[in-house]
């Protein structure tokens, strides 16, 4: 392909990922990650493959129930692609050990199912200046943005700067609000489609080709199959982002207790 070429093959390969949960929207994620040639792949996720959860997990198989999920979908990369070096971490992504973990890779790749993640990624990587992929499903839905978080110091005015999650949604729901996964389910398909398309963002920011999702955020209706992109601001008041930002650590931030919305 004219677009990627032997060059593009090398950076893929000189590439690193760490795909945060191994769930719903990090099977596809991982699996087309491999696929294409990427050639470190971290994978964090705490839980255990479940049989009630193998028609969107995709990457784990019957065989696989009970073993820790890190373990089964580092297999499938191995038997996919032997050449790529894949790094298991059986933990839940904390305050503690998000600089550890993330800050070895060039991009991250949010395939969590809770809110307490989205936030700690959200603000560890724009303080750090991490690329970030954001994905997240809700019954027929999904929603898909990137946040390059390049944002250098002594940028001219003139640069209309990227917004945050937390530009979009300065906060998680009140415990309760959301109802979780588990009570309103979810198409088994639509993470599929979702974490295909942040394998494709990550992909495309690897190889510095083609538009990334930037500053709009891609809705996915899977009943309606619509697909809308909506423009999305900085808000100069984002307590991360913003012009005077509350959170300068994430050590500022109780991060659990939030309300726990499973996504995947
Ligand atoms: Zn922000």
């Amino acid at each position: 392909m004219d677009e990627i070429g032997p060059d593009g093959q090398q950076r893929l390969l000189e590439g690193s990922v760490l795909v945060v949960g191994a769930g719903g929207l990090g099977s596809p994620a991982i699996q087309y990650l491999a696929a294409a040639g990427v050639g470190r792949l971290g994978i964090v996720d705490d839980d255990a493959v479940e049989r009630s959860n193998l028609q969107r997990q995709v990457v784990h198989s019957d065989a696989d129930v009970g073993r820790p999920k890190v373990e089964s979908a580092a297999d499938y990369v191995a038997a996919l692609n032997p050449d790529i070096d894949v790094e298991t971490h059986d933990t839940r992504l904390t305050s503690e050990n998000v600089a550890t973990l993330v800050d070895d890779y060039d991009v991250v790749l949010d395939a969590s199912d809770n809110f307490a993640t989205r936030y700690l990624l959200n603000d560890h990587c724009v303080l750090t200046n991490t690329p970030l992929s954001h994905g997240a499903i809700y019954r027929f839905e999904g929603q898909v943005t990137t946040f390059p978080n390049d944002r250098a110091d002594g940028e001219t005015e003139t640069d209309d700067p990227l917004p945050c999650y937390r530009c979009l949604f300065p906060e998680a729901p009140e415990p309760g609000t959301v109802p979780d996964c588990a009570t309103t389910g979810v198409l088994g398909v639509l993470p599929g489609t979702v974490g295909c398309i942040q394998a494709t963002e990550v992909v495309k920011y690897l190889l510095g080709k083609g538009e990334l999702l930037a500053g709009r955020l891609l809705m996915y209706d899977a009943m309606d199959m619509s697909f809308e992109t909506v423009e999305m601001r900085q808000n100069p008041a984002c307590p991360v982002c913003g012009d005077e930002p509350a959170i300068e650590s994430v050590e500022d931030v109780a991060y659990e207790g939030t309300c726990e919305v499973s996504a995947d």
